[in-house]
């Protein structure tokens, strides 16, 4: 295992260009506020500001040479020390559903993903909020090598710049969730300033109600997740209704179910949202009639949707836990006796099914062909 933390071979920095480039600041990094400050520090008035944020956020350029009404001397300044983005796209994977996967390439040559998800009227895209992830649930492959690092707010906003410019023509986004490599609550530094550059009119100036951040179950920084304004959708990760099984499936949780279900409620208190409550189904460890009935045990009064979702398989943990899909007779099961008891039901389609469909998957495949 441990190998594969170590930079991947054939992805190191490639020379001093490289190297050079490294050291500069992204503007999807610099507040409003900075960038302004910037700009009049290099001789340009606060409109050339604005108009060099509207180039970004507007029109997702990349290259200052981009910036047609900016003055060539203003981005050959600018162009020294700052660039646009830090992230570019590294690999794309295109399913026959329309589903696509971006293998993002950060400035330090780690990689993370992000996925369009169209269906019908409606695009997804699920971003990342870090390198790795720190939780290492058994079933997931973004949590199979740890932790490397957090995403700063700009390599967050990023994805959603480059997944929309992506689109360009085609379609629009509609939807955005927070669902892709790590754990958003352990980066709410990083997520809270992009959560807020994405909502805003004068940034990318999409609504709140539209953004959904799934997490594993921090209650304490779920609380702080609260305190945000816009409010935002929060799913949960539950898995399991009953604290011992739970553990097995996200070894490293720190909280009861119990302490969970409270902050869901809370949640629901504070921002009149309910909550999602995410069940990754695995076939005869959590998908039993008895797994059903403690979830309606400790679900039943709890305003919330539970999403009901068949494992997509990833082969290194089928070899190593020897975990399953479970059968949709299964989860149709499971879902029956939930809605039976009243608590509402959805079951994800698997999408983008037939290649690296699961989070995190398409990195390790990438780790692991620069790994021979
Ligand atoms: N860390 C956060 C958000 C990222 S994971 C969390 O765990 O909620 C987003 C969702 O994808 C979680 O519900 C997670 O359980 C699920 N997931 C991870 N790997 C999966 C797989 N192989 N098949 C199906 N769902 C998976
Ligand atoms: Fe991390 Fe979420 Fe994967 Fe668990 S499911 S390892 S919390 S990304």
């Amino acid at each position: 295992m441990s190998e594969r933390d170590e930079q991947p071979a054939g992805e190191q920095p490639a020379g001093n260009t490289a190297g050079a480039a490294k050291q500069k600041t992204a503007l999807t990094d610099c507040s409003d506020a900075t960038v302004a400050e910037l700009v009049t520090s290099l001789g340009g008035k606060p409109f050339q500001a604005r108009q060099v944020s509207h180039w970004i956020w507007k029109h997702g350029v990349t290259d200052f040479d981009q910036m047609s009404n900016v003055p060539a001397r203003l981005r050959t300044a600018l162009a020294e020390n700052h660039r646009v983005h830090s992230s570019e796209v590294h690999k794309t994977d295109l399913a026959a559903d329309g589903t696509e996967k971006l293998l993002l390439k950060l400035h330090d040559n780690d990689t993370v993903e992000c996925v369009i998800i169209p269906d019908g009227e409606r695009t997804t895209l699920c971003i990342s909020t870090q390198v790795g992830c720190p939780v290492g649930c058994v079933f997931c492959a973004s949590g199979m090598f740890g932790v490397r690092r957090n995403l700063s707010s700009g390599e967050i906003v990023e994805q959603v710049l480059i997944a929309r410019t992506r689109m360009q023509g085609e379609r629009r986004l509609t939807n955005l969730v927070v669902m892709g490599m790590g754990e958003p609550m352990l980066n709410l530094d990083g997520l809270l300033p992009a959560l807020q550059r994405i909502h805003d009119p004068d940034g990318i100036n999409f609504g709140a109600r539209r953004i959904t951040v799934s997490t594993s179950g921090y209650p304490k920084q779920m609380a702080k997740f609260a305190e945000a304004d816009p409010s935002y959708n929060l799913a949960i990760s539950l898995h399991a209704a009953d604290d011992k099984l739970r553990k097995e499936l996200v070894p490293t949780a720190a909280n009861s179910v119990a302490e969970i279900v409270t902050a869901a409620h809370d949640y629901f208190g504070q921002k009149n949202r309910e909550v999602t409550f995410e069940v990754v189904l695995l076939a005869g460890k959590n998908d039993r009639r008895i797994d059903a009935n403690k979830m309606i045990q400790v679900l039943r009064d709890v305003p919330c949707t539970v999403n009901l979702i068949p494992w997509n398989p990833v082969s290194e943990i089928v070899a190593k836990h020897g975990l399953g899909r479970p059968t949709e007779a299964r989860v149709d099961a499971f879902a029956d006796s939930l809605r039976d008891a009243g608590i509402n039901v959805t079951v994800r389609r698997q999408r983008g099914a037939d290649r690296s469909a699961a989070c995190g998957q398409l990195r390790l495949q990438t780790l692991e062909s620069s790994d021979a």
